[in-house]
């Protein structure tokens, strides 16, 4: 039998999470200053995942900024907007083809870090991982290292 944490009435459920990401979703979305209901699970078991990690908020959708954020460090999660108890929306969180302003580039030397022009990364990713290449310096960063605005 599943554990039903806290359903909620309106709001956003964001499942499937790399057991890892869950704290760092709570991070982006700047739930510690949010003043409605918070749930946050990892560590959960998931058939496709091994562990997971689920957080729920209350009242709340997402920004199309926030979506392209949490499809950095969690493509694959999904997103169910939940109206009156309900799933009114399930949708799967892609892998951005490129990243556009919202990362800064490791590379302190980097043009991006001192001048105003707008950052972009394109998806270098194959088949020893996921990794992004800045277009003006030309570093390519691990997933894992991405630095969010
Ligand atoms: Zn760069």
């Amino acid at each position: 039998m599943e554990l039903q944490i806290s359903a909620i009435k309106n709001g956003t459920v964001i499942d499937h999470l790399p057991t890892d990401t869950a704290l760092k979703v709570v991070e982006i979305l700047d739930l510690k200053n949010f003043r409605e209901t918070v749930t946050v699970a990892f560590n959960l078991t998931s058939n496709s995942l091994g562990k997971k990690g689920i957080v729920k908020v209350a009242c709340r959708t997402l920004t199309k900024e926030e979506l392209e954020k949490i499809s950095l460090i969690a493509p694959g999660a999904t997103i169910n907007i939940i109206e009156d108890f309900k799933v009114k929306e399930k949708k799967e969180v892609p892998e951005p083809k490129e990243i556009n302003g919202i990362v800064k580039c490791n590379n302190s030397r980097c043009i991006t870090n001192s001048e105003k022009v707008e950052i972009k990364f394109l998806n270098e990713s194959d088949s020893h991982g996921r990794k992004y290449r800045c277009i003006y310096c030309e570093k390519v960063i691990k997933y894992t290292d991405i630095i969010l605005k």
